[in-house]
C-alpha cells in the first residue's frame, strides 16, 4: 500500500516547519513510499515555487522534480538561507531522535580524515623523494662543473637545466584534491537538526551546542 505525506508549513509530517521559514509553502513537497518500499520526494509547487533541493555526494543541494531518495539524504526546501528548511528524510519516521544522523555523521567524517590522512602521506612521500632527486642532481651538477672545469668550457646551463627537468618530470603534491576534502568536510560537519555548522568536537560529543539537538 504506497504511503504519503505532504511536507509543508501546514503539512503532515511529524515534525515542525516554523512560520518563519516564509520561503517553505504550507505545502511545499510530497513524500511518498512505494509499493516496493523506495521513498521520493516530490515538489507540489513547480518551476515558479521556491523549489525543492536535495543534497548530492559533493554536499551541493540540486534542485529536482521527483527523486528517490533514502533516510540519508538531506532535503531542502527553498533555495536557502534562514526563511528555507533542511532536514534529513530519516526525520519523517523519527522525528525527535538524531542518533541514525549522529552515527551518520561520525562515519562520514571518519571516512573523510582517513581519505585525508592517506592523501597528506602520499603528498609527504611524493615531497621526500623530490628532495632526493634534487640532492643527487646537485651532485650531478657538481660533477659537471668540475668537468667543465677542467676541460675549461662553460657548463653554467647545468645546475638550472638539471633541476628544471628533474622537477618537471616529477608529480606535484595534490593539494588541489586535500582542498576539496577540507570543504567536503566542511559541508558535512553540520548539525542534523539546525543544520548550523558545527565542529567536530560536538559530533564526537553527539549535541549540537545551539540547538541542543543530540542522539
Ligand atoms: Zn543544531
Amino acid at each position: 500500500m504506497p504511503y504519503e505525506i505532504i511536507i509543508g508549513r501546514n503539512g503532515q509530517q511529524p515534525f515542525t516547519i516554523p512560520g518563519t521559514c516564509e520561503a517553505v509553502s504550507h505545502q511545499h513537497a510530497l513524500f511518498t513510499v512505494d509499493d516496493n518500499g523506495n521513498w521520493f520526494i516530490e515538489d507540489i509547487k513547480g518551476p515558479h515555487g521556491n523549489g525543492t533541493f536535495v543534497q548530492d555526494v559533493n554536499g551541493e543541494f540540486r534542485r529536482i522534480q521527483k527523486k528517490m531518495i533514502d533516510r540519508d539524504s538531506i532535503i531542502r526546501l527553498g533555495c536557502g538561507g534562514h526563511n528555507s528548511f533542511t532536514f534529513f528524510a530519516n526525520r519523517i519516521i523519527a522525528p525527535d531522535n538524531f542518533s541514525y544522523e549522529f552515527d551518520l555523521l561520525h562515519h562520514r567524517l571518519r571516512a573523510l580524515q582517513q581519505e585525508q590522512a592517506a592523501l597528506e602521506a602520499i603528498n609527504e612521500k611524493k615531497a621526500k623523494k623530490i628532495k632526493t632527486i634534487r640532492a643527487a642532481s646537485g651532485v650531478i651538477t657538481l660533477g659537471l662543473l668540475a668537468y667543465a672545469a677542467v676541460m675549461k668550457s662553460p657548463a653554467g646551463f647545468a645546475p638550472a637545466a638539471i633541476s628544471g627537468a628533474v622537477t618537471a618530470l616529477l608529480p606535484a603534491p595534490d593539494q588541489k584534491h586535500l582542498k576539496a576534502l577540507a570543504e567536503k568536510k566542511k559541508a558535512i560537519l553540520v548539525c542534523p537538526k539546525c543544520f548550523s555548522p558545527i565542529s567536530e568536537t560536538a559530533v564526537n560529543n553527539r549535541v549540537c551546542p545551539l540547538c541542543k539537538a543530540k542522539g
